[in-house]
This record gives C-alpha cells, structure tokens and sequence, in this order.
C-alpha cells in the first residue's frame, strides 16, 4: 500500500510529570499523564500537520499502552504499526522537575513492552510503504528490539525511503557514555537526514565548541543533509553543497518537550511533499523557517503531544 508517508519507529510511553517543581519524586503532590516518546512524538506532529503518518512499536497490553494507541489514532497516525505486548508492561517515565527548569528521569523499563518488539513482529508492508522512514531512541539499546530497529532499518532503505535519525541520546539508559557514543556512530552511515541538538553534538563529537567546524565532524558522505537545532538560537543545516543557519522564532516558551520532535515532523512533512527541497538552499531554508516555528510554537504550552501545532498555527507565526 501507500497510505504512509512517514513511518516513525521506536517507543512510546507516559512520563509522570509532578505539579510542581523543585521537589523530589516522593515530595510530588500529584502528577500529570503526558503521553510522549520521542518517534511517536515525531508520528503524531507529521498528522497535525496534514502528513500521513504511522508508528511502528510495541506497548503493553494494558490501560497505559491502549490509552496511547487511542492517542495515536486521535491524531490520525496509522496503528497499523503497533503491536501489544502479553506479558509486558508500557513503559513509564517519572519525571522530577528541578529548581533550575532541567528534567531528571526515572524509567520503568523492566522490560517494558517496547523492548521486547522483535524483528519476525514487524509490519514489513507498512515499514515498505514509508517515502521517509524515522528512528532513533532507546529501541538501540537493548535486544531485542535493538533487532527490529536495525531490520526496519534495512527494509525501509531497500525499498526506497529516505532514512532519518535522530540520535535522542538518553545517556542513563545507556550501559556507559562510550557504549552510547559507539552504538549511535555504528550507524551513522546508515541515514539521509539526521538531526542533533547542541548537547548531542558536542557529546559526539568531544568537542566544547558549537560550530560548522565541529558539527562537519559528523559529516558523512552518504548524508543529504545534518540539522544542529540549538533551541532558542534556531537551527543549523549541512548539506554537501551549501551550509547555513536559521534563526529561532521569539515566543513564551514554558516547556521546551517535544520541540525537536516538532521541529523533525515538520522537516520530514515538507521533505515528503518535495524532495527536492534537499538540493535547493532556498527551499530548504524555507522549510527550516517551517520547522523552526513549529519547534517554538511547541515551547509555548506544557507537555509534547497536545504542544504540536497545526500548520495555520506555524503560518501564523511567520507571518506575524
Ligand atoms: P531538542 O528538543 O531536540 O533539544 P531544540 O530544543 O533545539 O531541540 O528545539 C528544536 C527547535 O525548536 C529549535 O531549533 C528551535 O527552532 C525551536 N526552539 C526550541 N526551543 C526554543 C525556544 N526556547 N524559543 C524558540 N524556539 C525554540
């Protein structure tokens, strides 16, 4: 088939976000359910923005995962994809909101049931129908579901979509820092389009500096294109013909979660509707314009998933 244009794998869960900040987990007065996980975040800014969009990954057979899929299938993202797990249970992430704004997590992953997809669960029509096929999480770490993220790798790229990764390095679910960094490089080659954030960049590179010099470190020649998205100082591009930056919107922000997921939806929906925006400077610095408004707007409220906007609420933006 060719419903899909964007394939989105990787995990999905719920992070328990506490009412107020600056306490410890067991301080927390209450929590908050935000939905969240990296690709879906991905899968479901691509549909708010008129995109057509799956999610391949495994939940828990419980109110947790079936309160997600209801998530996905509201925002018009493709189930297709999905796969309940019998025995395991949704993963779930604490979230302990320090003083200073920053984030610390705690992971039930015990396993959870997004580790556990395996390579002979996947949907290989739908993964065979993605124009763009998006990964990249903790699907890397652990077997083996490690194995389905490299054969869906593989399957997309043999039949013609366009790879894009996101490294979202989430170094303390990693066995160490060096593991992290290998595991990541291991398969860089392997992509078209893959996006950094600053910490990543200098987490992979051992370098302090934030610059073109620094980000061409990661430059490989199989790549089309490599993205720096540096929060409020916008975005970086890399292409083998040209290079350059795109400035950030101003906005309220009151929660960054979820703007590099936004910023990527927005990216791989322009992507989709014309590819050769890949080769042509202007257009891609037209979209990145795109993508960076989504990624602010996406600031502006609390949470990911109801943060993502529709694509009036990024012309809106633009266009003051
Ligand atoms: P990540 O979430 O992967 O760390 P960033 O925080 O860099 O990614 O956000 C992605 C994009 O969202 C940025 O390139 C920028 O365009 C936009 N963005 C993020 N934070 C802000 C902010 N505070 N103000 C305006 N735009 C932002």
């Amino acid at each position: 088939s060719d419903n899909t244009s964007i394939v989105s794998f990787g995990e999905m869960l719920i992070d328990f976000v506490p009412t107020i900040s600056g306490v410890s987990l067991a301080e927390a007065p209450g929590f908050l359910k935000a939905p969240g996980g990296a690709p879906a975040n991905v899968a479901i800014a691509v549909s708010r923005l008129g995109g057509k969009a799956s999610f391949v990954g495994k939940l828990g057979d419980d109110e947790f995962g079936h309160m997600l899929a209801d998530i996905l299938k509201q925002n018009g993202v493709s189930g297709d994809g999905i796969l309940f797990d019998e025995g395991a249970r949704t993963a779930l992430a604490f979230v302990t909101l320090r003083a200073d704004g920053e984030r610390e997590f705690m992971f039930y992953r015990n396993p959870s049931a997004d580790m556990l997809l395996k390579p002979e669960e996947l949907n290989l029509d739908l993964i065979r129908s993605a124009k763009v096929f998006h990964y990249g999480s903790i699907s890397l770490i652990v077997e083996p579901c490690r194995s389905a993220h490299l054969k869906a790798m593989e399957v997309a790229k043999e039949s013609g979509a366009l790879l894009s990764y996101d490294p979202n390095l989430r170094l303390p679910l990693w066995p160490s820092a060096d593991e992290a960094r290998k595991q990541i490089l291991s398969i860089w080659d392997k992509a078209d389009i893959i996006k950094v954030s600053d910490v990543e960049l200098e987490f992979l590179t051992g370098s302090g500096k934030i610059d073109d010099e620094t980000a061409m470190k990661l430059w490989r020649p199989n790549l089309t294109l490599l993205l720096v998205t540096l929060g409020e100082k916008g975005s970086r591009y890399y292409t083998k013909n040209f290079h350059g930056a795109v400035d950030a919107f101003h906005v309220n922000t009151v929660d960054t979660t979820g703007a590099g997921d936004s910023f990527v939806g927005a990216l791989l929906c322009k992507i989709v509707q014309d590819p050769a925006i890949l080769e042509n400077e202007s257009k891609l610095r037209e979209v990145l314009i795109f993508a960076n408004a989504c990624g602010a707007i996406t600031t502006t409220k609390k949470g990911a998933i109801p943060a993502l906007p529709l694509e009036a609420e990024a012309l809106a933006l633009i266009n003051g």
